[in-house]
């Protein structure tokens, strides 16, 4: 797997297809925000899986229901593969954690933002605890 072990090294535990797949799911919700889960084991995600963005004001924010979020636990357990975290993209906004997102993502081990500017998905950013 040449792509994961380069992302290893450049310390980005996403590699270029699952980041391809985070690019257009943000990219198809614009100009709201998308959300969704990242399945893997340990430090490694394996797979992404797009989630229903239930908040009031989707182009601002992110919420799941606890019913979406239980859908992605099941899912993953099905595969085999643990949630490890949450994406989401920031429309027309830079790929920097809000203080909300940081209180959201604090429990997860990885968490990654992507930005879209004008529908196209530019910068991501990649956290990692
Ligand atoms: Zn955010």
């Amino acid at each position: 797997m040449p792509d994961s072990r380069k992302s290893e090294e450049r310390g980005i535990p996403v590699n270029a297809s699952l980041e391809a797949r985070l690019r257009a799911h943000a990219e198809q919700t614009y100009p709201d925000e998308c959300v969704g889960a990242l399945l893997g084991h340990g430090d490694d995600v394996r797979e992404v899986l797009p989630l229903e963005n239930s908040a009031a004001d989707r182009r601002t924010g992110f919420a799941l229901t606890a019913r979406e979020y239980l859908r992605a636990e099941a899912q993953a357990e099905t595969r085999g593969l643990e949630v490890l975290g949450l994406y989401h993209s920031h429309p027309d906004a830079p790929a920097v954690p809000s203080a909300r997102d940081a209180a959201v993502l604090r429990s997860f081990r990885r968490a990654v933002i992507i930005s879209v500017r004008a529908g196209v998905a530019t910068e991501v950013t990649v956290t990692a605890s």
